[in-house]
């Protein structure tokens, strides 16, 4: 059975960050168009990580002698919120901070630790996930991308797709088979870290509906990597993946997704002051999702900071997060498209509409499909 997720609020020390974190947003992102700025884990400003990462605030959880600041998930929640609130541009460091540094903090070795740590923490090294593969997304365990044990190291065949950030990053931790033949299912997988740089290795953005590129194909043709590559235990891919993907799935970006669209509308409705009932109730409907799942994002970050693995309520809150963040632009978009309450709405607005409802499909894929999830969630029920 799952536990009551018990209210709970952010310490005293961590909630205080949100100020200098506010105050440092209001002069580095002055006046973003709120379509860009809906963006936001998907914007890739290098600059900006940077100066993230000389506040002290990349790598906030990680251990002061690699450059961290050794915070709790409390502090990483509270900057995490205010970051994607303002829509800060936070994809160039987004994954390295939340899942590339942690593993590589509980798997690597004293000299991965020393090499890429200090790296992450300066903002100075973007990290992308090698997960999926053509055949197997969901079902990682059929990985078909192998690395065969040579003399000096590995060599490295086969392809990832669907890479966030690929083509911006300069490492990849990939999962792929060491060993056995995909018959064995979870046996026999591993992760590396890849220098995207290597020969051997071609990254082809591939476009978005919504004319972006963020996601990659990668192709491996026969790469060498270094013995040093190879991250963790040989074989152990599969617990290391799964422990990964917690970190994703904990994350209060599984919320503010549309954030940027609720805002600038909600502010529209301020403006005009008098609010014709259908938007005064989707308002207040949509204002109390985003209250009840972002006490329960925080109520897992308590469980984190306890050093729990909530992976259960992790799925559960993601699946609830991924609706809330998909109602928002058909909500908004239905009103606005009814919207007998005065003058056009703002073009900005539009525009950050039209960026969201152009997304949101991918909402329920990336991280993790809806239907595993519930899969998780059900098995969490003891009902599978
Ligand atoms: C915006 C975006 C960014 C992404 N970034 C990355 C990234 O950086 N790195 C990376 O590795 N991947 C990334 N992905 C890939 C993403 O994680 C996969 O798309 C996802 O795991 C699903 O895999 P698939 O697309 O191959 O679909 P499939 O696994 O083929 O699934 C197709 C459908 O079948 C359902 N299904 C599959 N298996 C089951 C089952 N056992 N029971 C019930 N239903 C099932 C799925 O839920 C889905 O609806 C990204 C995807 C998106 C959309």
């Amino acid at each position: 059975m799952i536990e009551p997720l018990a209210l709970v609020g952010i310490p005293a020390e961590d909630q205080a960050l949100r100020d200098e974190v506010r105050a440092f947003l209001q002069t580095s992102l002055p006046a973003v168009p709120a379509d860009v700025r809906a963006r936001s884990w998907m914007g890739f400003d290098a600059d900006f990580s940077r100066a993230l990462g000389r506040h002290g605030w990349l790598g906030l959880t990680l251990p002061r002698e690699y450059g961290g600041s050794e915070r709790g998930a409390f502090a990483r929640f509270v900057l995490s919120e205010e970051l994607l609130n303002a829509g800060a541009p936070v994809g160039a460091h987004w994954i390295a901070d939340r899942q590339s540094g942690p593993l590589i903090a509980t798997y690597g070795t004293a000299a991965q630790k020393a090499l890429y740590l200090p790296k992450i923490c300066r903002g100075e090294a973007f990290f992308c996930i090698g997960m999926s593969e053509p055949n197997a997304g969901s079902d990682l365990a059929s990985v078909r991308t192998r690395a065969e044990k040579t003399a000096h190291g590995w060599r490295l065949s086969g392809q990832k797709i669907w890479t966030t950030q690929a083509h911006r990053s300069h490492y990849m931790i990939a999962l792929v088979r060491t060993s056995a033949s995909t018959a064995e299912r979870h046996a026999g997988l591993s992760q590396f870290i890849i220098d995207l740089k290597l020969p051997g290795i071609t990254v082809r953005p591939i476009t978005d509906l919504a004319g972006d590129q963020h996601f990659c194909e990668v192709f491996f043709d026969n790469v060498e990597l270094a013995d040093d590559a190879l991250i963790g235990t040989e074989g152990s891919g599969w617990q290391q993946v799964t422990a990964e993907l917690a970190f994703e799935r904990s994350g209060p970006e599984r919320i503010y997704s549309s954030i940027v669209v609720l805002n600038e509308w909600i502010d529209l409705l301020r403006r005009r002051g008098q609010v014709r009932e259908p938007a005064r109730i989707a308002a207040g409907r949509l204002l109390a999702q985003l209250a009840t799942l972002r006490a329960m994002s925080v109520a897992i970050t308590a469980k984190l900071a306890a050093g729990q693995s909530p992976v259960t309520e992790a799925a559960l809150t993601k699946d609830l997060g991924t609706e809330f963040e998909q109602a928002i632009p058909i909500v908004i978009g239905d009103l606005l498209d009814n919207d007998a309450d005065g003058a056009a709405p703002p073009a900005e607005l539009l525009r950050a509409l039209a960026y969201v409802t152009h997304v949101a499909p991918s909402y329920s894929l990336r991280g993790g499909t809806r239907e595993i999830l519930r899969g998780m969630i059900a098995r969490g029920l003891g009902l599978r």
